[in-house]
């Protein structure tokens, strides 16, 4: 199994790349994102609390991410490896995930952090909200919360990978492919070796 942390703020490019990554690699990708805006269209109470907290644009409580990650590896067996997209966003979170794959005698190969400035992050999220839909995008005010929140919460997780020596910088600027070419070139001498 290859299992890939894609690392960064809200905006860094993780959802655009990690479509790329999967499609690539093979891996099953897991966004906790995505889970939690499925809880939400499909209505469920899970969606509707976690909703009232991404509208402010904080973090949902640990444990309802870790109980989503946590059934998503149950429920695919098969995979070849999973890249997690927007987990893990706190300590708690990364220790959660640690555990998991552990009990499956797994863990993480390498957690590739995209680096994007501040000013570039909410020029692409304030443009994001013109078409997603997306609620937390078409704020700014929000925006720069969830920046926030990510500065004083998230970012640290990359502290505790590179504990580990897992952590690889990616510079998350410049073009699309550009930025794939820079994630690949990474991946390629680890998912085989
Ligand atoms: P972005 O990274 O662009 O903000 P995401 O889709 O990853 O977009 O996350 C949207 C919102 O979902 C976050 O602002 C947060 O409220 C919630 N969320 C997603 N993943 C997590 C997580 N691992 N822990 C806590 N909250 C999360």
């Amino acid at each position: 199994m290859f299992n890939l942390i894609l690392f960064g703020p809200p905006g860094s490019g993780k959802g655009t790349q990690s479509e790329k990554l999967i499609a690539r690699y093979g891996l099953k990708h897991l966004s906790t994102g995505d889970l939690l805006r499925g809880e939400i269209s499909q209505q469920t109470a899970l969606g509707m609390e976690a909703k009232k907290i991404m509208d402010k644009g904080q973090l949902v409580p640990d444990e309802v991410v870790i109980g989503m990650i946590s059934s998503a590896l149950d429920n695919n067996p098969q995979a070849k490896g999973f890249l997690f997209d927007g987990f893990p966003r706190t300590d708690k979170q990364a220790e959660a995930l640690d555990k998991l794959l552990d009990l499956k005698k797994n863990g993480i190969a390498v957690m590739l952090a995209l680096e994007v400035s501040e000013e570039e992050l909410v020029k692409r999220l304030v443009k994001r909200g013109e078409t997603s839909g997306r609620s937390d995008d078409n704020n700014e005010a929000v925006i720069r919360a969830r920046i926030a929140e990510y500065n004083s919460k998230t970012a640290a997780v990359a502290d505790y990978y590179k504990r580990f020596d897992k952590v690889v910088l990616v510079k998350g600027e410049g073009g699309v492919e550009n930025i794939f070419d820079r994630l690949c070139n990474e991946i390629e001498p680890r998912i085989n070796g």
